[in-house]
C-alpha cells in the first residue's frame, strides 16, 4: 500500500505534468476549494479529535492555510522565475541565473495537534514548487486523518498527492522508500529516526520539532496585558501547541501579580468551570493525559490542578516557584500546565535560557527597547515575539522553524517554496569568442606565452 502510493507518485512526477505553472495553479485553486467547501466537516473532525472549539479551527488553522494558498497563487510566477545573478568578466556576455526546480517526491509526515496546518502548509509549498507529495497525517488525530484521506483525492490529482494513513509501522514502511525530501513535524525523538532513515537515501529533511519555549516577563511591563496574551497562547488547544509559552521566567517581586492576572484572565476566558466551556479543549489521548498528570506530581498548583481522566480533561493550571531542576522543567510540557520559575533579573533569565536547549520560540514582555534588543541578541531560538506570543507564526514573510534541538529548515510562504525546490545554477554561453578562453587551455608553455 505505502510502496504502491510512492511508486505511483514517482511515476506521476516523472510524467512531467507538475512542470507547467498552470497545472500547479489549478491544483492550488482546488486545494483552496477544499478548505472553503469543507470547513464545517474539518471543524467537526477537530471537535472529535481534541474538542477544539468551532470558533478556533478557522482562526488557528484554516485561515492560515487559505492565506498561504492565496499567496502562492499570487506569487508563483515570480517565485518560479529564473533569477539573474551577478556575472564576472569571463561570463559578461553569458546568461547566468538561478532556476528553482522541483525536487521530485516529497514525504510530509504530520503531527496531531494542528493536523490540517502541519500537513497542508507544506503541501502548498510542495505543489507550488512542482513536486509530488505523499502525505502521512498522524494516527492520533484520527477523525482529521480519515477526513483528509477522503477529501484530498476528491480535489487534487490522486496519483501525485496520495494520503497514507496509519501509525508507526506504516510511517516506518514509508521511511524505507526513497524520497527527494522529507518534511517532518513532531517530537525530536522521532525526528532523529526520520533523519536516520533519510540519510540512507541522502534525502534532505526539514524537521519541525518542539521544545520548551520560555516566556520572560519584565517587572516594569503592563503585567495585566502580558498575562492576558500569555494565557491565550498557553491554554489555546489545551496547551498542545508547539510554540505555546512553555514556562514563565520573572522576578519574585511580580510572581504573585502574574498568578493573579492569569487567574482573572482564565475566569474571563473559560468561566469558573473550564470543563464546561465550549472554548476549552481536551488532551489528545490517555497516554498524553497520564504523562501531563505525572509532571504535576509533588506540586500544589496555585491555579487549577483538577482533572477528569475519562474525559481527558486537565484544568488550566499554574504552578509557582518551580525549581529549575524539576521534571516539569526538563521536558516540553505540551499540555495546560504553566510553571513559573523565578530569576533575579534579565541577565539571570538570559543565562537560564542559554543553559538549556535552543527553543523553538522565545517570548519577551518588556517595554524597555534597549533591554529587549539585548535579550534578543544574547539568546537564540527558532523565532521570537516581543510583547505577545505566537504572532511571528502568522507572518508568511518570516521563516518559521527551529534551531538546534527544536528543528532544522523552515517554511511558510516563499520559504516553503524554496525549501522544497532545488536552486539550480545555470550558465548559458555561446560557442563564440573562443580567443578569450585560450588562456585556460594546456599545454602550459602556450598558456604562459599568452599571458
Ligand atoms: P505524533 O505522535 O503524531 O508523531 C508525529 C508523526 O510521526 C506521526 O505521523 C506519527 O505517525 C509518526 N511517528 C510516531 N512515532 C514514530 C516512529 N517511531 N517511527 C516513525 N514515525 C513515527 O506527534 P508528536 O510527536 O506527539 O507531536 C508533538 C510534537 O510535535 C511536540 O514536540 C510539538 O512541539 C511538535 N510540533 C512541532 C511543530 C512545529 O511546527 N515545529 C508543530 C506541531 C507540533
Amino acid at each position: 500500500m505505502e510502496r504502491q502510493a510512492v511508486k505511483r507518485a514517482r511515476e506521476a512526477f516523472l510524467s512531467g505534468r507538475t512542470r507547467p505553472l498552470e497545472f500547479r495553479l489549478q491544483q492550488l485553486h482546488a486545494l483552496q476549494s477544499l478548505i472553503t467547501e469543507k470547513e464545517t466537516e474539518i471543524s467537526t473532525a477537530l471537535k472529535q479529535d481534541i474538542n477544539r472549539s468551532q470558533y478556533d479551527t478557522p482562526l488557528l488553522e484554516l485561515i492560515g492555510i487559505e492565506n498561504e494558498i492565496k499567496l502562492a497563487i499570487e506569487k508563483l510566477a515570480e517565485w518560479a522565475a529564473p533569477q539573474p545573478v551577478e556575472k564576472n568578466l569571463l561570463t559578461i556576455s553569458d546568461e547566468v541565473y538561478v532556476q528553482p526546480e522541483p525536487l521530485g517526491v516529497v514525504l510530509i509526515i504530520g503531527a496531531w495537534n494542528y493536523p490540517w496546518a502541519v500537513t497542508l502548509l507544506p503541501l502548498v509549498g510542495a505543489i507550488a514548487a512542482g513536486n509530488a507529495a505523499v502525505v502521512k497525517p498522524s494516527e492520533l488525530s484520527e477523525y482529521s486523518s480519515l477526513l483528509l484521506r477522503a477529501l484530498l483525492p476528491r480535489y487534487l490529482d490522486k496519483d501525485l498527492y496520495p494520503v497514507v494513513t496509519g501509525g508507526v509501522s506504516e510511517t516506518q514502511e514509508l521511511l524505507k522508500q526513497r524520497f527527494d525530501h522529507i518534511f517532518y513535524t513532531g517530537n525530536s525523538t522521532v525526528g532523529k529516526l526520520v533523519m536516520e532513515a533519510a540519510a540512507r537515501h541522502l534525502a534532505p529533511v526539514t524537521l519541525e520539532l518542539g521544545g520548551k519555549s520560555p516566556c520572560y516577563i519584565d517587572k516594569n511591563c503592563d503585567i495585566r496585558i502580558a498575562c492576558r496574551r500569555i494565557t491565550w497562547g498557553k491554554f489555546i488547544n489545551c496547551g498542545q501547541t508547539c510554540i505555546a509559552p512553555d514556562y514563565i521566567l520573572c522576578e519574585p517581586c511580580i510572581q504573585g501579580r502574574v498568578v493573579e492576572c492569569i487567574r482573572q484572565t482564565l475566569l474571563e476566558f473559560y468561566g469558573a468551570d473550564p470543563k464546561s466551556s465550549p472554548d476549552y479543549g481536551r488532551i489528545i489521548n490517555q497516554r498524553h493525559f497520564n504523562r501531563i498528570m505525572s509532571l504535576m506530581e509533588g506540586y500544589t498548583p496555585v491555579v487549577g490542578g483538577q482533572s477528569d481522566a475519562p474525559q481527558r480533561y486537565i484544568a488550566p493550571t499554574v504552578l509557582k516557584d518551580v525549581p529549575p531542576h524539576s521534571r516539569l522543567m526538563q521536558e516540553e510540557i505540551f499540555g495546560p500546565l504553566l510553571p513559573i520559575v523565578t530569576v533575579s533579573d534579565m541577565d539571570d533569565a538570559i543565562h537560564f535560557i542559554n543553559e538549556r536547549e535552543k527553543p523553538l520560540a522565545l517570548y519577551i514582555f518588556c517595554t524597555d527597547k534597549k533591554a529587549t534588543k539585548r535579550m534578543i541578541e544574547e539568546t537564540t531560538s527558532g523565532g521570537v515575539t516581543v510583547n505577545d506570543v505566537m504572532m511571528h507564526y502568522t507572518l508568511s514573510s518570516l521563516p518559521f522553524g527551529g534551531v538546534g534541538q527544536s528543528g532544522m529548515g523552515c517554511y511558510h510562504g516563499k520559504h516553503t517554496f524554496n525549501q522544497l525546490s532545488h536552486q539550480r545554477a545555470c550558465l548559458v554561453r555561446s560557442l563564440g569568442m573562443e580567443s578569450v578562453n585560450l588562456a585556460r587551455y594546456p599545454p602550459q608553455d602556450r598558456r604562459r606565452a599568452r599571458r
